[in-house]
């Protein structure tokens, strides 16, 4: 099955409103889920972890959540981030600025750690800061 026919198939499964492109959750397997749409994980290793005996990861994803109360619309689609050490996990809600504001310093503190950018003489700019 190509992704246009699953994606067609999951939308004619959902009873109104349909997936988000984004969507990969099965709604046939699932009756009454508490996740209403959900978007594949993008799983990044950790290769410096703490401890080489305890595998570390984090995973990233788009998700929407059922209200409690069926008379509820819906809250808007937040990114999951969440950390994995071993069997323990830890699940961080964004709104989509907030991931956006992380993605953008993620990418800026990844540029610093690469080096990409020119350095300054030491103790030219650094030193000002404070
Ligand atoms: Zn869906």
């Amino acid at each position: 099955m190509s992704l246009i026919e699953g994606t067609a198939k999951r939308q004619s499964a959902t009873a109104g409103g349909g997936c988000p492109a984004w969507c990969v959750f099965d709604h046939g397997r699932n009756a009454q889920p508490v996740i209403l749409h959900e978007s594949l994980p993008v799983v990044i290793e950790i290769s410096v972890a703490r401890d080489d005996s305890i595998p570390e990861w984090i995973d990233v994803r788009t998700a929407q959540y059922r209200p409690e109360d069926s008379d509820e619309l819906p809250a808007p689609p937040a990114v999951e981030l969440s950390y994995h050490r071993g069997y323990r996990y830890r699940v961080i809600t964004l709104t989509a600025k907030e991931a956006r504001q992380l993605a953008t310093t993620l990418f800026t503190a990844a540029a610093h750690a690469d080096n990409l950018e020119q350095t300054t003489p030491t103790g030219s700019q650094c030193e000002r800061r404070s």
